[in-house]
Parts: structure tokens; sequence; C-alpha cells
């Protein structure tokens, strides 16, 4: 006989990717590695969910995050309210058959209610219907009829006209058909899931689903390898380049960016998930031998894209090549001409300065200067540290230690540059 194990909509969702998954949530919390990759992915619905609720409409926001029985009685009481002012509440908790739910926004809607799922994506994937249908199922279950089910995602073409109006950020798409059509099986499930939970620990061989739809935090417990791909770090080829090194005059600019990627944009004129650079580090080479190195942080606060085109350019100059690694540099400066137009025509000149190292110009700073720089070592760990320290939940003295070592990510990252290209530069030509 299955025990009433109290199950939420995120259990359900892991139980149906792996039930060893459910199990292991449920029995051995304490053996799960939550990557930093998945914790990035979260950070990023949570701010696009925060920025999706006023696009949304007026209403009340329901607390008690971790007190369910809080949030469930001031849901009641909220909603009684919504239904008689046509409002919305966003994080409307319910409870059915043991099973909790809360769901981004819920509004009344045609003598019922109107529930809104919020996904920090382009695209809808499949598992958002069956992630709609539990929610559905419960707030249903719990008493408020669902009529219409709306995902509320990335509208891709927005781009942000700036001073705060996020106006056509969201792209709506009605599903509640194919969420009634998955409502159906939701009971048998929860049924499944809770025998699941009252036996042994089901022997599952890791496979393909440990990291589809979500990256498993049991990896290393069942021996799975992580095949979460979207933080492979853009910078992995830095010797793919091309050409040949001209014979280049001084000074030399040895130049690294770092751009982030948000789902909510921050500069005007930039769409969702366009990179935009937050960091520059530069090492000009003024004569042979002598070096002068600058370097720029952004604000974690609130990203200056004037701050960032006007340091970049000083530092520059006017003169001279500007010896990047990768095609991210141009990217960026790419971006800039679009957020700063009055300072296009510098960054145009500037981007016909660029040079790349040759094929044979390999550069291991990845991994060269882990030791020095602690925690930020590569692409991908240096867009986290960059987006803990913008946090508020991260304190003073951490954010200075990231902030630290980000700057001393870029410094060897341009040092590294100027090696490779150096040795490449002092081979002897065998032309
Ligand atoms: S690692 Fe794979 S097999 Fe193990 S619990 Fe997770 S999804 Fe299941």
């Amino acid at each position: 006989m299955s025990r009433d194990f109290r199950l939420s909509k995120s259990k359900i969702m892991a139980g149906v990717q792996c039930r060893r998954r459910l199990w292991l949530e449920t029995h051995r919390r304490d053996l799960a590695r939550v990557s930093p990759a998945s914790e990035h992915i979260f950070r990023m619905g949570h701010l696009f969910g925060e920025r999706a609720r006023p696009l949304m409409g007026q209403g009340e926001l329901i607390g008690h995050v971790l007190d369910v029985g809080k949030a469930i009685a001031e849901t009641r009481v909220a909603l009684k309210q919504a239904s008689d002012r046509g409002s919305m509440v966003y994080e409307a908790a319910f409870s059915h058959r043991n099973v909790v739910a809360r769901a981004d926004g819920f509004a009344p809607y045609a003598g019922g209610w109107h529930m809104t799922e919020v996904k920090a994506a382009n695209a809808v994937k499949d598992y958002f219907y069956q992630d709609c249908a539990i929610q559905a199922w419960v707030a249903e279950g719990a008493g408020y009829p669902v009529h219409k089910v709306t995902l509320a995602c990335i509208e891709s073409r927005f781009v942000y006209p700036g001073g705060g109006d996020y106006d056509g950020l969201l792209r709506c798409i009605d599903v509640t058909a194919e969420v009634d059509r998955r409502k159906a099986a939701v009971d048998d499930i929860v049924e499944d899931l809770r025998a699941v939970m009252s036996r042994g620990e089901p022997q599952i061989a890791a496979g393909s689903h440990c990291s589809s739809p979500y990256a498993c935090p049991f990896m290393a417990h069942c021996g799975a390898h992580a095949a979460d791909t979207r933080w492979v770090s853009r910078r992995s080829a830095h010797h793919a380049t091309v050409g040949s090194p001209p014979a280049l005059a001084y000074p030399r600019h040895f130049l690294w960016l770092e751009a982030i990627a948000s789902p909510v944009p921050m500069w005007s004129g930039t769409r969702p998930y366009q990179r935009i650079p937050v960091q520059w580090s530069c090492l000009t080479e003024t004569q042979p031998g002598t070096f002068i190195h600058r370097a720029f942080l952004d604000s974690f606060d609130a990203p200056s894209k004037d701050d960032f085109t006007r340091t970049l350019i000083d530092a520059l100059g006017y003169d001279g090549a500007v010896i990047v690694a990768t095609s991210v540099e141009r990217a960026g400066l790419n971006a800039l001409c679009e957020s700063v137009p009055e300072r296009r025509a510098e960054l145009k000149a500037l981007m016909r300065r660029l040079v790349y190292p040759t094929p044979g110009a390999r550069m291991a700073h990845d991994v060269a200067d882990a030791a020095r720089c602690i925690e930020v070592t590569n692409s991908e760990s240096a867009q986290r540290a960059w987006w803990e320290a913008a946090s508020s939940a991260t304190d003073r003295e951490r954010r200075h230690r990231l902030a630290d070592d980000l700057l001393c990510y870029g410094r060897q990252q341009t040092l590294s540059l100027h090696e490779a290209f150096s040795a490449h530069d002092a081979r002897p030509s065998t032309d």
C-alpha cells in the first residue's frame, strides 16, 4: 500500500523524468549535487519571472515561499478579492490530494480561472504542457476550475527601447487544448509516483534521460555523465582563427571581452539573450617589451553601455592593431554599435583594426591561471560569477571577491593572448 507522501509539481516533473530521481529527492536528498549550470538556469527563470509580473497586469503576490500552508490560506483570500476586482494573483498556491503547486499567474476568466505559466524560453517545449497540466489539475481539485491556460514565453524579436519599458517582452500562447488533453492522465501519474516513493530505490540505469528535460542532481550517485552542453564555453576554440598576423607596428592592443546573456535585455537596442559585454581587459604593448594594462568591469547593479564604450575607446585610442582571440569581441562591439549609436563611427573604425592570431597561436589560458584567479577560470565561470555578484542575495564581501577574480581572469586572458601571439610572431617565417 502506498504512503500518502506529499508531492509538488516539481517533484512530479522529476518523477516523470525518472522514477529513481523522485525516490532520491524524497529519501536521499543529501546525495543531490545541483550543477552550477542548473543554478544559472534557475536564476534566469527567476529574473524573467520577476520582470514578467508587471507585464501581466495588476495583482497581488503571494509570499510564504517556505510555508505552503500560509501561502494556501493567503491565496484563498486573494482569489476572493481578485474575483471581485478582476485582478491577478501571482504565485497562487493550491493543494489537492496532498499535491501542492503554485501558479505564476491566476485571474478570473469566463466563470472560471485563467492560469498563466511563465517560462524564460523562446519556444514552447513539450514538457511545458505537462507542467501546466499538473498545475491546472491541482488548482481544479482545490475548487478553482481552469478555463484557460497561457504560456508566457519570451518574444525573441523584442528589442528593448530602454527606460524600463518591457512592453512586448512576453509572447503569450494559448495552450488550453493541449493542457486539457494531458490533465486526465495526472491522477494515474500521482498514484504511480506515490507507489514508487513507498518502495525501495528503483534501479534505473543512467542514460540520456538524466539530462533531459532537466540536468538531474543525482548524476554522481548514479554514475551518469553530464550532457548539459548549454554552458560549454564559447571560448573553447581560441585557436580557430583566420589569417597570418601581418608584421604589426606598435602600439599593439591585446583585447578580451566577456559578455553575458539575459532573458531580460539590460541595454537599449538589444534583444533577449543577446550577449552584451560587461567586462573588458586590454594589454597594450607600446613598444617591444613595454606594456600598459587597463581593465573595466561594469557595475553589477546597472550595467552601463555608455561607461563601457567610453572607457574602451579611451583605452584603445585611434591607432594600433587590436588583437583578439575569437569573434566574441567583434560580436560585443557590434552590440555596442546598436546600443550606443552616437559612437558607432568610432566603434566601426575600431572593428576595422581587429586582428586574429593564426591557427598556430593556441591559447591555454582557460586552465593555466586557475590557481591565481581562484573561482573564475573560464568563460563559463566568469559569467556565473558576474550573475552571482549581480544578485541582491550576494553580500558585499563576496561581491568584492568575485569582482577581484573577474578582473584577475581578464588580465590573465590578455597576457595569455599576448604570449600566444608573440610566440607565433617570433617564429622564423617559412614562406
Ligand atoms: S542520474 Fe539519471 S538515473 Fe540517476 S536518478 Fe537522475 S535521472 Fe535517474
